[in-house]
């Protein structure tokens, strides 16, 4: 049966594939595509794993005697249900026909298993779902705890071109995880548009929809998908016509990105010849490669955090300075801004948790980025130290996230300070003229942006996050997305009086928030004062286009009545003239 579902458009084109279902439990667990060689082995690390489950419940067993106990029906029972075809057998031909590896496998068995207990009426035996739980994580405890060779080495290489991952949720690691098997899309039943999901999914420039609600529950392995990540629309089961009518679409799209590719070479001139600066924003040392095909004269926000995502442990500085070394070098002598770790709310180093802490109830407010690192001080000496090291390898600039007080920016300097004595101490060279910068991602630290201006050397507004804030929305949940604005009248107010502020001491500011990748903002950015734009290296050529067609001195008085406006309504009425 063919059906269409509707959520959040958040990295656009079309994607035609496979349904590949991620449950909530299998994220838990790591789900690798195992390369056709390593099926077999993987099979053998199952019934491993299965065996001394089975035995260590028989040691137990054995040790209560023969006396009736509860204990001791409870353990028969989950011995029972380990045996239980359904569990011993079936995963394996999981494994086999998916190629998934053993973890996943018996999860997604688990799933199908307690979705049948819990349409049974009786209650006893609906409640026998808890213990088919219990015995599968044991399984699973003893297969994470074993990895053999399923790891994401056996996985790399293989193709995910033709399939479509629908999960619940997606964590940013659970995509950067993802991201080797070049998946052709993804959708999610919760997610807000500027999520660093979506922002992910917009940097690999794969189409994705977020916010579907029951996607995961509607949509069954293997159907054929549909995905309109422009429209933010999933068909299930398209019929011939529909299918080919997005083909059609999907190879427009291709011509029209392919078009646009011919542009990386020329330069980013107004029509009135003012240079504008695009930049790149990147996640990892790979994605140098696609900012430099795509034109960015540099990267403009290197988010550090999302190379050592969910990996358990904080790297060391050496493993820092490998990785900052690669962009650098990769740049060939571009300006590369790196910005310190932005860790905690959505992005972590344990994958569970916030630096082994207890959850929080609001961690978008709590001890994450700035203020985790000037928690964190050896943490932070060590990027800092990194940062530093790398400098004298080309033009490198730090960019310090959320910071809101001035007292914060003080002790971020000492810091570098120290950071800096130390590698004099040890004779290591950097560049002492290292410029540093500060986000503006709180709404106080836009309208008191003279406290940053007394004290950086260049500013590089947030909006993701200045929008969240001013508005109060949270990023990543969907049920409030539609408030999410960034043309309310108070997000206006203070771009504009950031950048206004900042021009008149002459101090450079550049955005690198998702606005900036907008082509559709960007006539509204320029008008504005502003000349640096960071975005996803996919951005670039069609913002260049626009900046190519506009001419400043056109826009900055249709700018100045636009801001003047104090109904979202009219300003995108506005904004839409102008672009037109
Ligand atoms: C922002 O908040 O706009 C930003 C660029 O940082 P991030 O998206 O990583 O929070
Ligand atoms: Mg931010």
């Amino acid at each position: 049966m063919s059906f269409t579902l509707h959520g959040l458009a958040v990295s656009s084109g079309i994607a035609i594939g496979q349904a590949h279902l991620i449950s909530q439990a299998t994220l838990e667990v790591s789900h690798l595509v195992i390369a056709q060689r390593m099926v077999e082995k993987e099979v053998a690390r199952f019934e491993t794993a299965l065996a001394r489950v089975r035995n260590e419940f028989g040691v137990i067993r054995n040790g209560l005697g023969k006396a009736p106990t509860d204990i001791g029906a409870f353990i028969d029972l989950h011995l029972l249900i380990l045996s239980d075809p359904e569990l011993s057998e079936v995963p394996k031909h999981i494994i086999r026909e998916r190629r998934c590896n053993a973890e996943w496998a018996i999860v997604q068995q688990m799933e199908l298993l307690v979705a049948q207990f819990e349409k049974i009426e009786d209650t006893y035996l609906r409640e026998r779902s808890y213990d088919v739980r219990q015995v599968v994580e044991r399984v699973v405890r003893e297969l994470v705890g074993r990895p053999g060779h399923a790891t994401a080495k056996a996985a790399k290489g293989v193709k995910g071109e033709n399939l479509i991952v629908v999960a619940h949720d997606l964590s940013p690691s659970d995509v950067m995880a993802f991201k080797d098997q070049n998946f052709a899309s993804f959708v999610t039943d919760v997610g807000g548009s500027t999520s660093h999901t979506a922002i992910l999914a917009r940097g690999m420039a794969i189409p994705a929809v977020l916010g579907l609600h029951n996607a995961r529950q509607l949509i069954r392995d293997k159907e054929t998908l549909i995905v309109d990540g422009t429209r933010g629309v999933v068909i299930v089961n398209p019929d011939a016509r529909i299918l080919e009518e997005y083909e059609l679409k999907k190879c427009q799209i291709e011509i029209e990105r392919s078009k646009l590719k011919l542009l990386k070479t020329t330069r980013s001139t107004t029509l009135d010849r003012v240079k504008i600066d695009l930049l790149a924003n990147i996640e990892e040392p790979s994605d140098v490669t696609v900012a430099l095909e795509s034109g960015a004269e540099g990267v403009g926000l290197f988010r550090t955090e999302f190379i050592f995502l969910g990996r358990g442990d904080m790297p060391s500085e050496d493993e820092q300075f490998e990785a900052y070394r690669k962009v650098v070098k990769g740049m060939q002598g571009r300006p590369v801004t790196i910005r310190t770790f932005d860790l905690g709310n959505d992005k972590n180093i344990h994958s569970d948790d916030a630096i082994g802490e207890r959850k929080r109830d609001n961690p978008a407010l709590g001890l994450r980025s700035i203020r985790l690192s000037l928690a964190e001080p050896k943490t932070f000496q060590s990027q800092l130290r990194a940062i530093l090291r790398v400098s004298k390898l080309g033009k490198v600039k730090i960019l310090i996230p959320m910071l809101s007080h001035a007292h914060q920016i003080d002790q971020t300097l000492a810091a570098l300070e120290q950071a800096k004595s130390s590698l004099r101490g040890e004779k290591i060279s950097f560049d002492e003229n290292i410029e540093i910068g500060g986000m503006i991602e709180v709404p106080a630290a836009a309208l008191a942006v003279g406290i940053f201006l007394r004290r950086m050397n260049f500013l590089s507004i947030g909006t993701n996050d200045l929008i969240q804030y001013t508005l109060a929305i949270d990023r990543s949940d969907e049920q409030v997305s539609y408030l999410y604005d960034p043309l309310h009248p108070a997000v206006l107010m203070l771009l504009a009086h950031v950048i206004s502020t900042a021009e008149k001491v002459n101090i450079p500011v550049s955005m690198c928030g998702e606005l900036a990748g907008d082509p559709k903002l960007t006539r509204l950015l320029l008008g504005m004062g502003l000349r640096q734009f960071s975005m996803h290296p996919a951005q670039i050529p069609a913002v260049k286009q626009k900046v190519k067609q506009s001419d400043i001195s056109e826009v900055i008085p249709i700018v100045r009545r636009i801001l003047r406006l104090e109904e979202s309504a009219k300003i995108q009425e506005q904004i839409e003239r102008l672009n037109a």
